[in-house]
């Protein structure tokens, strides 16, 4: 008789636990995923998938604006919030049963359950009150969504997981933060009509991104009728006639009908035993892991948010499928986390990979920047008063291309491909080598030629 019921059990059936799951069982292991919410995690369910589908409804305000000086007449523009509502619900609705039937078709068990580890073998399953035990156990909760708990009235805001379910469109919203979610839900709700104001703690808004796309940014969404305010914190929130009064700390005030929070996301270790199996956390509550994703427990690994490693769905799905091959498939895997290309959604979009103009100069003796900002061609006959924006940051001794950065229409498209010659080490050389395909906006990534 086997001495435990699973070779593998997975708690979280998110982006990284599914995609290790799947594979563990495809190797020949017995495995099982507990999830308590629904498969597929913050992306499918509540993040990347549902938001995408949302920017996309958001852009169409323009495109239609844009399509007059094309020649088109569109004289009566209307948007409806519950459709999109729906027929978002209805594609998350089929990606999350095309999830489950890939868990099932790989011969894995799924428990719709809330998961305690007892031991570093056992593991409590809360609804069907019952124990399950397992060789390995991976840990895949991801992160979640908080609101600073000393703010009065902070249960009258929202998270970035209550957007996605609002019963119709605020006419006026209040977005805090200056990260992901806040700089893409505030170009959501701008482009389908909302009134929409972001209230940001730090002196400009996507820390960590280069400095010149941050500013670019933030006047950008300024340009499209986004009222960004750095340096503000809010104080409190009071209902009042079916709205909220926002009370910021320098004593500003704004009603508003709803509040998002979109203030980071913490990983998801509460509450599930890990402390009492020897399973050490990080200041941050991550649990603390090595290359190989293997906690301070050894027959414990995690994946994903949870590790607050780089909080991205791919990096989660790479870090699922390294710890398959090394604990299933005898072939020992450490995810590169480096140069990960990344995207921000907003209005216009952002996409990058590769140090920052300041992380380069931080780290190289002589660093070339070659940048240009020019109007897009569709903008010369729409009109619209917009640039698109690049930077290639390059290592002055060795001409490696250490980071591309860009700003506008198709700026995520682009990252993703240039990621490749900036993974391969790609010299400005040979971005110069490479003939431009016309008439594009990426041409421009290799006909930059003038050092700043
Ligand atoms: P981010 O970490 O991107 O941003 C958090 C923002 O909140 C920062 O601007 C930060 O400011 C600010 N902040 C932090 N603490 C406080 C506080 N106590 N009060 C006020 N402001 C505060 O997190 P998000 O919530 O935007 O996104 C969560 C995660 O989801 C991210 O890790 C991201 O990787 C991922 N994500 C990725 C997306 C994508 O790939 N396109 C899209 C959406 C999310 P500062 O840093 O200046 O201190």
């Amino acid at each position: 008789m086997a001495a435990y019921d699973f070779d593998l059990v997975t708690i979280g059936a998110g982006s990284g636990g599914v995609r290790a799951t799947r594979m563990a069982a495809q190797y020949g292991a017995k495995a099982a995923v507990v999830e308590e919410y629904r498969v597929g995690g913050t992306c499918v369910i509540r993040g990347c998938v549902p938001k995408k589908l949302m920017v996309y409804a958001s852009r169409y305000a323009e495109d239609i604006e844009d399509a007059a000086g094309f020649g088109w007449h569109v004289p009566h523009k209307h948007f409806d919030w519950t459709t999109l509502i729906a027929n978002k619900d209805r594609e998350i609705g089929r990606l999350e049963a095309l999830y489950r039937r890939n868990l099932e078709t790989a011969g894995a068990t799924t428990f719709e359950d809330r998961a305690v580890l007892r031991d570093p073998h056992t593991v409590h399953l809360l609804k069907a009150d019952k124990t399950i035990t397992a060789k390995t156990v991976l840990i895949a909760t991801g992160g979640r969504a908080w609101i600073p708990e000393e703010i009065e009235g902070g249960d009258l805001a929202i998270t970035s997981n209550e957007v996605f379910h609002l019963k119709e469109l605020p006419k006026c919203v209040m977005i805090v933060g200056g990260g992901y979610i806040a700089v893409e839900f505030a170009g959501v709700f701008k482009g389908l009509g909302a009134r929409t104001i972001v209230v940001h703690h730090g002196d400009e808004i996507l820390r960590g991104f280069d400095g010149e796309i941050r500013k670019r940014m933030r006047h950008e969404m300024q340009k499209r009728g986004i009222d960004v305010h750095l340096k503000s914190v809010v104080a409190s929130i009071h209902a009042e006639d079916g709205r909220k009064r926002v009370r910021l700390k320098d004593g500003t005030e704004h009603i508003v009908d709803e509040i998002v929070f979109a203030v980071g996301r913490r990983p998801n270790t509460m509450g599930l035993g890990l402390e009492h199996c020897g399973v050490e956390l990080t200041d941050m509550r991550a649990v603390a892991v090595d290359a190989f994703s293997r906690s301070t427990q050894g027959n414990v690994y995690a994946v994903g948010d949870v590790t607050n490693r780089a909080n991205l769905t791919p990096v989660a799905i790479r870090e699922g499928a390294a710890f398959a091959d090394t604990v299933f498939n005898d072939t020992p895997t450490a995810v590169d986390h480096a140069d990960i290309p990344t995207a921000v959604f907003g209005a216009p979009e952002i996409g990058v990979v590769g140090l920052t103009e300041e992380a380069a100069r931080a780290q190289f003796a002589k660093v070339d920047i070659y940048k240009a900002a020019f109007r897009p061609m569709r903008a010369t006959m729409s009109g619209r008063d917009t640039l698109i924006f690049m930077k290639l940051v390059v290592d002055g001794a060795s001409e490696r291309v250490l980071g591309c950065h860009i700003l506008g229409e198709a700026a995520a498209e682009m990252a993703q491909c240039v990621a490749i010659a900036v993974k391969m080490k790609a010299t400005k050389r040979d971005f110069d080598a490479t003939m431009a395909l016309h008439p594009t906006a990426g041409e421009e990534l290799v006909l930059l030629r003038t050092k700043i």
